[in-house]
């Protein structure tokens, strides 16, 4: 049996498309347009791709977007004046600070400067914390845009057992925390596993949903999982790099080989990627409808 695959592309094309109908609703009802400013230091190339795809998407479904780029010299006290600008502009609901930052700059210093009802990227302290205890507003981006693959995709995770290969505190650590969680989309019973677990094939083989987040190509392969599982890859890993500069974009999972043993699997690149800009606009959305009073 080869296993359907779950195409992120499309999940993410069709939450857009909802986001869109409801930013025209509450402009045209409430004259209230989400608004996303991306702060971006420096130059990095990577960098810039990812914050214009930011932004290209945000005018998109109809925000009123900023996006603004500072020399790679800025000092800290001067990136965090910007940030309490945005903290104080109504027009904006969410900021994101486009990570790495230059090396004088204490990152953790400038997330936590962000005012928490516009962390729409759900890494400050106070929202991280409010998910634990089950009060969370802005989920982590690509954690949420995995919960929404799996309910969207008809996957039940009430009483499934769920294994999380990896423990960041951007991908495994939160997904764990989601789908523990008492509540619709969650209800599963979570292991996570990292490098010092031992026998990790013993648990990922009781995994009847997969969650692989350790970015190293292969990281999971076919006789580590169970017949029937749900594999969701979160890996991007670039491999066989040409002089030109041309890779291949692989997974953390062995996918032709345990694509025939799983039910159900994400593809990479077109699983998990697509999902992350598309959560951070669900979540710039969110914030507005709170700023409004629309949304506790
Ligand atoms: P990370 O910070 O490097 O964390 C990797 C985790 O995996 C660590 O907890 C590590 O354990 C664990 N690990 C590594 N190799 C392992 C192995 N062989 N067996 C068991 N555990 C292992 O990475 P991350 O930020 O979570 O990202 C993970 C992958 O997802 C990367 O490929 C990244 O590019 C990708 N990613 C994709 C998206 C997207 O939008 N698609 C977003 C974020 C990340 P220790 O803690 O013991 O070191």
């Amino acid at each position: 049996m080869s296993a359907k695959i779950i195409s992120g592309k499309d999940v993410a094309a069709q939450i857009r498309e909802e986001l869109r109908a409801e930013v025209m609703d509450l402009t045209s009802k409430y004259n209230v347009k989400p608004g996303l400013v991306t702060i971006l230091v420096g130059e990095d190339p990577a960098s810039q791709s990812y914050v214009s795809g930011k932004q290209k998407t945000a005018k998109e479904l109809g925000f009123f977007s900023i996006q603004d780029t500072q020399s790679a010299d800025i000092s800290e006290d001067m990136l965090l004046s910007l940030i309490d600008k945005y903290n104080h502009d109504p027009k904006i609901h969410g900021i994101l600070v486009q990570l790495p930052l230059p090396k004088h700059i204490n990152e953790n210093k400038v997330l936590y400067a962000i005012d928490p009802d516009k962390d729409v990227d759900g890494f400050h302290p106070v929202n991280v914390g409010k998910l634990m205890i089950g009060e969370g507003r802005y989920f982590p981006c690509t954690p949420f845009g995995i919960q929404q693959l799996l309910i969207r995709s008809g996957v039940k995770t009430e009483g499934s057992e769920v294994v999380v290969v990896g423990r960041s505190n951007i991908v495994g650590k939160p997904i764990s925390m989601i789908l523990v969680q008492k509540a619709a989309g969650a209800n599963a019973t979570v292991t996570m596993c990292h490098t010092k677990t031992k026998d990790i094939k013993s648990h990922t083989l009781r995994a009847d949903i997969l969650i692989v987040a350790a970015g190293r190509p292969k990281a999971v392969t076919a006789d580590m999982v169970k017949e029937g599982a749900v594999v969701i890859d979160v890996g991007v890993n670039r491999i066989g790099m040409t002089p030109e500069g041309k890779a291949k974009l692989v997974g953390d999972v062995d996918f032709d080989a345990v694509k025939e043993k799983a039910s159900l699997i994400t593809p990479v690149p077109g699983g998990v990627g697509p999902m992350t800009i598309t959560m951070l606009m669900y979540n710039t959305v969110k914030a507005a409808k709170f700023a409004a009073g629309l949304e506790k």
